[in-house]
């Protein structure tokens, strides 16, 4: 059997191949905590149960138009003027089977065979294998002071004569940190000055904590909109808690999103009709159930804190957003796929290796799940690392025993 060269140089998602994990050791009846999860735990709104419900009663489910159906553009117009402050046009919009798929066709679209793609590391787990599923280059950038927050000049001297495209994540997934507007105001300006294409990929931008503000990328374009190569990428998944409902978007000039729908009606057609229904129900209802759930994750992040604390030797940077945290490791272990395996194999605690998301040492640990499983995952978790706790630990009936040498 022969394999194309793509074929082979795609690696299986960290993130969802341990989500199978978890629901294989379910199964078993086996007592595991998800702390590598990527999803939140409340329930979809209201709104768009009960708008999808009456459509799917109809019986009449077909297909959708490629880029999205008229109301779904006309909610994500009025989104993106609530949120960002400009007016588009439908034509400047498309709807995907997740923002995941607006991102791939946004890339295909822009792409050739070895262009290059910059994105600051720590990164999002896709976009490497993304970027490499168009044939192109992936130019990871770690910041040169070490922190998780890159300069436009660590940007900068990564950039050559084939990077045609740089993508920022804000927030960011994994480490939880929201760039400076200072940050975003120079990566904006200097794609615009290079003509380089900008994705930002705001999934997260309502999960925002301690009354900080991520900064507006629209707010520092000089350019007509139509000439502009700022790509925006949202959806549903995260901020509506829907991610089995697989909507997100792309706005952009009329030109790119033209040329993105093409490749997206080749691929799987248009999103389907009724998840854009529901979709539309979230965008167009009641908007609490995102401040409700962004108070849960707040919360949720200073109980993880305040138990990370008490392990000895763990660097800490507190997440301003998202509902992920970075911790460095390093102090007791280098080899984050090691230390990830052990949690799991010892104490039944799912985490994702930091090497997924382009740092080594580090763990990113969630804290979408409940308070319960945050306090009882971290105190197994020191239960391993820490040889100053307990010499005993159970897990349901079972009780482990350190072994002292
Ligand atoms: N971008 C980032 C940074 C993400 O974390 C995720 C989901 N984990 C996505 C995009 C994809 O989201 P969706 O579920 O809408 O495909």
């Amino acid at each position: 059997m022969s394999i194309s060269l793509i074929g082979k140089s795609i690696g299986e998602s960290a993130t969802l191949k341990l989500n199978e994990t978890f629901a294989i050791l379910k199964a078993k009846g086996e007592n595991v905590i998800h702390l590598g999860g990527g999803e939140p735990k409340s329930r979809a709104p209201f709104d768009a149960i009960t708008t999808v419900a009456g459509f799917l009663n109809s019986g009449e489910i077909r297909y959708a138009p490629v880029d999205g159906t008229i109301e779904m553009k006309q909610a994500i117009i009025r989104y993106t003027l609530d949120n960002y402050k400009v007016k588009v046009e439908p034509e400047n919009v498309i709807a995907s089977s997740g923002a995941k798929q607006a991102i791939m066709v946004a890339m295909q679209a822009i792409l050739n065979p070895q262009d290059e793609v910059i994105f600051p590391a720590p990164y999002y787990v896709s976009y490497a294998d993304m970027t490499k599923l168009c044939g192109a280059i992936p130019i990871p950038v770690r910041a040169e002071d070490g922190t998780f927050y890159p300069t436009l000049a660590d940007i900068e001297r990564n950039v050559t004569s084939y990077t045609k495209l740089i993508i920022i994540n804000n927030p960011n997934n994994p480490t939880g940190v929201v760039y400076s507007s200072a940050f975003i105001s120079d990566i904006v300006k200097f794609c615009e000055k290079k003509g380089i294409y900008l994705i930002m990929d705001e999934i997260y931008h309502k999960l925002v904590f301690d009354g900080i503000k991520v900064a507006n990328p629209y707010d520092f374009v000089t350019k007509d909109f139509e000439t502009s190569k700022l790509i925006l990428i949202n959806g549903v998944s995260k901020v509506y808690a829907m991610t089995g409902f697989r909507i997100g978007w792309a706005v952009a000039n009329k030109k790119l999103i033209k040329v993105m729908s093409n490749i997206q009606g080749h691929q799987t057609s248009g999103p389907s009709i009724l998840l854009q229904k529901a979709a539309v129900g979230a965008l167009n209802g009641i908007q609490s159930p995102i401040e409700s759930l962004r108070c849960t994750l707040e919360n949720n992040r200073n109980v993880l804190i305040e138990q990370l604390k008490t392990i000895d030797g763990l660097k800490i940077q507190i997440p301003q957003a998202t509902f992920y945290s970075f911790i460095d490791f390093s102090a007791y272990f280098k080899d984050s796929t090691q230390l990830s395996k052990l949690l799991l194999d010892k104490v039944r605690v799912l985490t994702v290796p930091g090497i997924e998301f382009g740092a080594e040492g580090f763990l990113r640990i969630s804290f979408c799940g409940s308070i319960k499983d945050i306090t009882e995952g971290i105190s197994r978790i020191k239960w391993v690392i820490d040889p100053n706790s307990a010499n005993e630990l159970f897990i349901g009936q079972r009780k482990l025993v350190r072994e002292r040498n």
